[in-house]
């Protein structure tokens, strides 16, 4: 119950055992084309131009500053977490002059501060982390998205820890791009970076003055791929990630087979209700309040007076695995619990269940059952 790499669907990790295909056989290019138009469907962007890379997140973060950012462009990074810094650093490498808005711990930053930046000089992009991992926090990426358009600024989202299991509408937000990595809500093991990029976001990088600098990520080399899969055509840049590819098919299909509005239900009712029945323990939330706290995982702080390792290593001894702190100022004061892709009411109880055992023998106050009795009741309101 870590948020990433999540537990992943038996249909998947079987998709992915099968005896490697050659990158060009018809049946694996069918596979290809099918992914990337199902991650149309998944990031709501009929109009996207969706791109399969074998990395990461962060491989993914690179290829959007790489191929949109110049030497001397301005961007704009609003933070509220770990993953800010992180896209920070990625675009100080290609030469941008940052600026980084950084939320209180647990808050965001609000319109207001981002509109002011946004007047103060020509951004040519600014940066959004939907959810960052490392404080649990959720910001609403829409009107972020509009006041882009209304200052002609690119707006990259990093949804690492949200495409497909937060609310996203990429095309009617107006975001340009989308990028994220397999191994959370997308619900296959790590290894892929994805990215959808909008129309705009593609002219933008068509009229660059500079090349892009880094050939992994170039999109020079990778559009033409995209191209030939999506018209069913062999191609070769790098040899894909095949396994990770057919298993990114399947998963794509389970998602889409239960509906991207459902699937952010379940994701926003199991978080509420887990969120309940974690205050029910008198456990302290990091983001400031529900508006703000993401529904793929929730940060708590670790009861005052409770050593936070050997609280994780007691809930460990009831096979449930919990992540620890990220964010350096706090690293040792909370934890973090994931509940995105196939997560269950089952799998959030099971949680609450081991956490409250493990709490109670480590002399925390509280009556067994309770945090229990308020998922419960907090789910039962929902039509889960
Ligand atoms: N952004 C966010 C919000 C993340 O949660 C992560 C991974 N935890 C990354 C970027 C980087 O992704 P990766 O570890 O796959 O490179």
């Amino acid at each position: 119950m870590i948020p990433g790499p999540i537990e992943f669907e038996p249909e998947v990790l079987q998709a992915m055992g099968m005896p490697t295909n050659s990158h060009v056989a018809p049946d694996f290019i069918e596979t290809f084309g099918n992914s990337l138009e199902l991650m149309r469907e998944v990031w709501k962007s009929p109009t996207g131009q969706p791109f399969i890379v074998a990395g990461t997140g962060t491989l993914a973060m690179d290829m959007a500053a790489a191929n949109l950012i110049e030497q001397g462009d301005h961007v704009l990074v609003i933070s509220t977490g770990y993953f800010g810094q992180r896209f920070k650093d990625i675009l100080d490498r290609y030469g941008a002059q940052t600026t980084i808005l950084e939320a209180p711990l647990g808050e965001v930053v609000s319109q207001e501060a981002i509109e002011k930046e946004l007047q103060s000089k020509q951004y040519k992009a600014l940066t959004i982390t939907h959810v960052d991992t490392s404080t649990g926090v959720l910001v609403d990426p829409e009107p972020i998205a509009k006041l882009a358009k209304k200052y002609n600024t690119l707006s990259i989202l990093d949804g690492v820890c949200s495409v497909a299991g937060e609310k996203i509408v990429q095309d009617e937000w107006g975001l340009d791009v989308v990028l994220t990595g397999s191994q959370k809500a997308i619900g296959v093991p790590p290894g892929l970076a994805l990215l959808v990029a909008s129309r705009k976001a593609m002219e933008v990088w068509k009229n660059r003055k500079s090349p892009v600098a880094n050939y992994y990520a170039d999109w020079n080399n990778w559009l033409p791929i995209m191209t030939a899969y999506e018209e069913r055509k062999p191609s070769y840049f790098v040899t894909p990630a095949v396994n990770l590819i057919v298993a990114l098919e399947a998963s794509l299909k389970i998602i889409v087979a239960e509906g991207m509005e459902k699937r952010v239900k379940r994701h926003q009712s199991l978080a509420k209700a887990f969120r309940a029945g974690i205050s029910s323990l008198n456990l302290e939330i990091l983001p400031k309040n529900d508006e703000v706290a993401a529904n793929t995982l929730t940060a708590a702080y670790y009861p005052s007076g409770i050593e936070g390792m050997v609280l994780l290593s007691k809930i460990a001894q009831s096979d449930v695995v919990l992540a620890g702190g990220l964010l350096p100022e706090i690293k040792t004061k909370y934890f973090r619990i994931g509940h995105m892709g196939s997560v269950s009411a089952n799998d959030m109880l099971a949680v609450l269940s081991a956490l409250e055992r493990a709490l109670l023998k480590s002399g925390h106050h509280l009556e067994p059952g309770k945090g229990l009795q308020a998922f419960q009741k907090e789910l039962l309101k929902s039509d889960l």
